[in-house]
């Protein structure tokens, strides 16, 4: 061959005795066949196959069976992002008429999107107690989908799962659970009798703060269709490098994930026994109102928990904050830096509670010492109370 084909077609080498223990990062659009008879069929293969990079490559089939064996599914789909999960599996399932239901304390873009993108479009949903008290009064035939956020952010509250996927049995209604506060580590929905978990990939799997990726298992190979026809109709696929980077974080999320569950859950005992510290949100603190349910369906609690301050500790809260010299100002979570992020419930909510009126801070335990992160929080407070 002459130069321009040898620039252009990559020699092959003998991979034969090489082995790694990292997964390769195959980045694909175009992928080739064999033979014509092979092109001709392409369309028909299964799923799990390969015929443009946009529905995967090998790295991305790896992350796809390395989160199905987590949530104990049969498979996974990738996304972009956490928000992407939850929208996809409700653009998989309803359809103009249909109702899904929500929790009052949903992830506030899951929210946005069924205000804003599903009504205009004829699919309504209505908003359940933050606890799932009362949902069973919301059914009617209309609703295809239960959706559920446990805890909710900022404001943990649990919904009964259990209750919830039978609830979904009884009345023919799908069921999908935001699993990524717990991770499959500390809760499998799909064992619980849900149809769908998902997780947003960006928090605990990734676990440096530095990919942006979901996913979504299932344990019904109809659904799994589903899934991946209203990703490859709506062009949406993910990059094999923040696979790839997904994967590596998996490798230590299960010590990274028992460190920080350890050390918030010392944390927020302390701030508990400090008596300028009001209302603690720890469900493993057994004074948290759901404790019996937390300890029932999870095998642990990951690293965030909240704070509900005092209206006079609102004062210097911006003083208190600007003072912080381990931890960072930040929302998001599950990477290795300790966050806090003070959040406004305000009226967001349709469900209120008297702690909604106030800030909440939300605490993400990292990886620094815990001697450091209690100096921090304990001056925080200091300055808060002063
Ligand atoms: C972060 C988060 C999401 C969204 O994930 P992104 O990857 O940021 O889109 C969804 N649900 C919960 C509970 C989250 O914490």
């Amino acid at each position: 061959m002459r130069d321009a084909t040898n620039c252009a077609i990559h020699p092959t080498v003998d991979q034969s005795e090489f082995s790694s223990l990292t997964v390769p990062t195959y980045r694909a659009s175009t992928i080739v066949f064999d033979t014509a008879q092979a092109y001709a069929t392409r369309l028909e293969r299964d799923l799990d196959s390969y015929f443009y990079g946009l529905h995967g490559t090998p790295t991305t089939r790896t992350l796809e069976a390395q989160i199905a064996k987590l949530e104990n599914g049969l498979r996974s789909v990738i996304v972009p992002s956490g928000q992407a999960g939850a929208t996809i599996v409700f653009l998989s399932v309803l359809l103009p008429g249909d109702t899904v239901l929500v929790p009052d304390n949903v992830y506030p873009p899951v929210l946005d999107f069924c205000v804003n993108f599903l009504e205009p479009r004829g699919i309504g949903h209505r908003i359940y107690r933050p606890d799932g008290e009362g949902i069973e009064d919301l059914v009617d035939p209309a609703v295809k989908l239960i959706w559920t956020e446990t805890p909710g952010s900022t404001t943990m509250e649990f919904q009964d799962l259990r209750a919830i996927a039978a609830l979904g049995r009884k009345h023919g209604i799908l069921t999908g659970a935001d699993n990524t506060w717990a991770t499959p580590l500390h809760l499998k929905p799909l064992d619980l009798g849900f149809d769908f978990s998902m997780q947003a990939l960006s928090k605990y799997a990734g676990g440096h703060s530095d990919l942006l990726l979901g996913s979504v298992c299932v344990n019904d190979l109809e659904l799994r269709r589903k899934l991946r026809d209203t990703m490859r109709m709506l062009g949406i696929g993910v990059s094999p490098d923040e696979v790839a980077l997904a994967l590596r974080g998996i490798e230590t999320m299960a010590v990274r994930l028992a460190h920080v569950g350890n050390v918030a859950l010392g944390l927020a005992e302390d701030l508990a026994a400090r008596p300028d510290v009001g209302l603690v949100l720890h469900p493993g603190l057994p004074g948290f109102p759901q404790h019996q349910l937390w300890k029932r369906d999870f095998s642990g609690a990951s690293g965030v928990f909240s704070v509900v301050l005092s209206e006079a500790q609102e004062t210097n809260l911006d003083e208190a904050l600007d003072q912080l010299k381990v931890m960072a100002i930040g929302a998001s979570w599950g990477g290795t830096r300790s966050l806090v992020a003070p959040m406004l419930i305000g009226n967001g909510r349709k469900f209120k509670r008297p702690e909604h009126e106030r800030t909440i801070l939300r605490i993400n335990v990292g990886l620094e010492d815990i001697e450091d992160l209690r100096a921090d929080l304990n001056n925080l407070f200091d300055i808060l109370s002063k």
